[in-house]
């Protein structure tokens, strides 16, 4: 079955991406701090499964049909925030209390905080494991949801990422997609530098797996390589997505590449202004 990628998709696709990093830029404002980079460079992938491929009920945070996608990457969840309420899990208003005491958007994703949020991320290389355990129950009940894990490149890193892609292909749970955002940057420094994993697509298919590239923050690209996934049998699939940390913001683009981009007062409106001066005249 092949779904066709129609102008209203990409439109909308795009509208949601444009909503989900200007989002960011407010909560960011809000805390002074925040992983912007990392959540600019992932709003194309958010809004592509939050506004074009969930199957959710937003009302309904619990509903057994719902496809789980879980955030392994818990410094992420400014992003993930940001996609839940335009998706509609949570008000947009509240948005403002990101990081505060008492909020239920944390700085690092809770479980148990927030609407929507299916793990606690933030102990890396957990998401995975997690999500192919789920998988494998919804096979046994019988359930059609799918389970989609967001994961960082700094996350192939991590052993328990390896074993989980091995179970998840053992039992060939094609329920499965694995996102990986390869921003090619994490705490520590460059991925190259701190531990190669290229060629990762290549380890992916090693394993088992249905793999694609793409370029992260292609809309077209992205909508495309997520149909495929979905509907491809047999195996699990992961898609591998090179992703532009700062995108959307030149002057976050072209800074010194850092896990913790310092962001200073005066920026935040420079930062809208380039992000909607770039959506609006795309
Ligand atoms: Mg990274």
């Amino acid at each position: 079955m092949t779904t066709a990628i129609t102008t209203d998709r990409l439109d909308r696709v795009r509208a949601a991406a444009y909503r989900i990093r200007r989002h960011a830029l407010d909560m960011g404002e809000v805390q002074g701090q925040g992983y912007i980079g990392q959540a600019l460079g992932v709003a194309d992938i958010l809004a592509v499964a939050y506004t074009d491929q969930l199957h959710h009920r937003p009302d309904d945070p619990h509903w057994p049909g719902r496809d789980r996608f879980l955030l392994s990457i818990g410094h992420y969840a400014i992003a993930l925030y940001a996609a839940l309420a335009e998706a509609g899990f949570i008000p947009v208003e509240e948005l403002e209390t990101y990081g505060s005491d008492g909020s239920r958007l944390p700085m690092s994703g809770m479980a148990s905080y927030t609407p929507g949020m299916e793990i606690s991320g933030g102990s890396l290389g957990h998401g995975l494991t997690v999500a192919t355990g789920m998988a494998l129950g919804l096979r046994h009940q019988g359930n059609p949801a799918r389970v989609y894990n967001l994961l960082s490149d700094g996350e192939l890193d991590e052993g328990s990422t390896w074993e989980a892609a091995l179970a998840c292909a053992h039992h060939g749970l094609d329920n499965v997609t694995a996102i990986v955002d390869v921003n090619a940057l994490q705490a520590d420094g460059p991925t190259a530098g701190v531990l190669r994993t290229e060629p990762v697509t290549d380890k992916w298919r090693a394993f088992g797996w249905h793999a694609t590239r793409v370029d992260g923050n292609d809309p077209a690209a992205l909508l495309a390589a997520f149909d495929d996934m979905r509907t491809h049998r047999g195996s699990p699939a992961v898609l591998i997505c090179d992703t532009r940390i700062g995108c959307g913001v030149p002057l976050l683009e072209d800074r010194e590449k850092a896990h913790f981009m310092r962001v200073d007062p005066d920026e935040w409106q420079i930062a809208r202004d380039q992000l909607s001066e770039g959506y609006h005249h795309a």
